[in-house]
């Protein structure tokens, strides 16, 4: 299917899950201000995020992708306001999240946790297991040392670690386990929503399909609702329920999990798909090969901020206007001004 260039309108709909939503995003951006010289002038932006809108649902796990430096750290970051965003807002269970005040922003992260990518870098070393996940317990109050002490014992069993481990010290472990502790501490205030940031990006690729298993096991019997970050498509096609295509701080694709790996729209998604190895010889693909490098979020290309690497860009209209977030098919989302279109061979450089 094609989409007539001229008629192309925002879209009005939002990219919601299905079901009742537990999270909404509107129209996110945070730009990193770039100071320079003895008085700080702000002599640029880093636009890391900017204008990512979408919803997920109650116990369902969008997966957010994209190649390093896309924004997916700073989407999750201004969704549990560790960082301020710049504009746009979020809404958790229908309350407007960056409106709090300190006192309802603590309660609110009750209920709303992150797990690091980096597992070595994420544990303080010189605190034990014991303490790492009561951490929060501690910070939200309300808990006597007791209860504590069998909050973490529980939490350890969880996370399939031995209660014992309580005492030890981080570099005791190995980075699955760090992880398994990352998650546990996640848990600990028993929240209904985790930004879970590359979980699984710093592990050996034996240990990573464990603690994905793990956090399935979890998301069922707990009811959680899961935004899964990844660098790329294989690690989040098995948990996923929809996926997230992020290109230099925008979504690019997003769509239900069968449809974007089976028929997807953006030649993004598409080149990103051609290079994950697929098991099934019956899935016929050829590789797409981007060409340059990523561009820079200081200075992102104009129009579409893929066209400069795109393989079915057309000019001028991909070079002059930004393509909207537009649903082609029921659910699926794609910001191209040509989604759909067979990717021909490479197209030649504007004059
Ligand atoms: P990802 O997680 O997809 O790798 P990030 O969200 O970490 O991407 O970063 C997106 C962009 O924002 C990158 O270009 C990064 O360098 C920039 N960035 C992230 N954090 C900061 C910061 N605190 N100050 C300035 N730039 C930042
Ligand atoms: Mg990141």
């Amino acid at each position: 299917m094609t989409a007539d260039p001229v008629s192309t309108q925002p879209s009005p709909v939002l990219p919601l899950g299905i079901g009742e939503p537990l999270l909404v995003v509107r129209d996110l951006t945070k730009y990193f201000p770039v100071k320079r010289g003895v008085l700080a002038h702000v002599v640029a932006q880093v636009k890391a995020v900017d204008g990512v809108s979408f919803g997920v649902s109650r116990g369902e796990t969008l997966g957010l992708v994209g190649e390093s430096g896309s924004g997916k750290t700073t989407v999750g970051r201004c969704i549990l306001r560790l960082i301020e965003p710049t504009s746009g807002s979020v809404e958790f269970e229908g309350e407007d999240v960056l409106a709090l005040g300190n006192g309802d922003m603590r309660r609110m992260r009750r209920h709303m946790q992150i797990v690091f990518q980096d597992p070595y870098a994420s544990l303080n070393p010189r605190m034990n297991v014991g303490t790492i996940v009561a951490e929060p317990l501690i910070i939200h109050g309300g808990m006597s040392s007791n209860e504590r002490d069998a909050r973490v014992a529980q939490l350890l069993e969880i996370v399939g670690l031995s209660p014992d481990y309580r005492k030890r010290y981080p570099h005791e472990f190995s980075g699955g386990q760090r992880q398994r502790i990352g998650v546990a501490r996640a848990l600990a205030t028993n929240p209904k929503f985790l930004v879970l940031d590359e979980p699984v990006s710093a592990l050996d690729v034996s240990v990573q399909a464990q603690v994905v298993n793990l956090l399935q096991d979890l998301q069922e019997q707990l009811g959680l609702t899961y935004l899964f970050i990844a660098h790329d498509l294989s690690v989040v096609e098995h948990i996923s329920s929809r996926v997230a295509v992020m290109y230099l701080g925008k979504i690019m694709e997003l769509a239900g999990r069968r449809e974007l790996y089976a028929d997807p729209l953006h030649p993004y998604t598409r080149a990103l798909l051609s290079a994950v190895p697929i098991p099934d010889p019956t899935r016929h693909k050829s590789r797409i090969i981007l060409s340059g490098d990523i561009p820079t979020p200081l200075n992102p290309p104009s129009g579409c901020v893929f066209h400069t690497r795109c393989p079915i860009a057309r000019f001028p209209i991909c070079r002059d206007a930004v393509p909207p977030l537009i649903e082609h098919k029921p659910g699926q989302f794609a910001a191209c001004h040509f989604a759909g279109e067979p990717i021909a061979p490479p197209a030649t450089t504007p004059s």
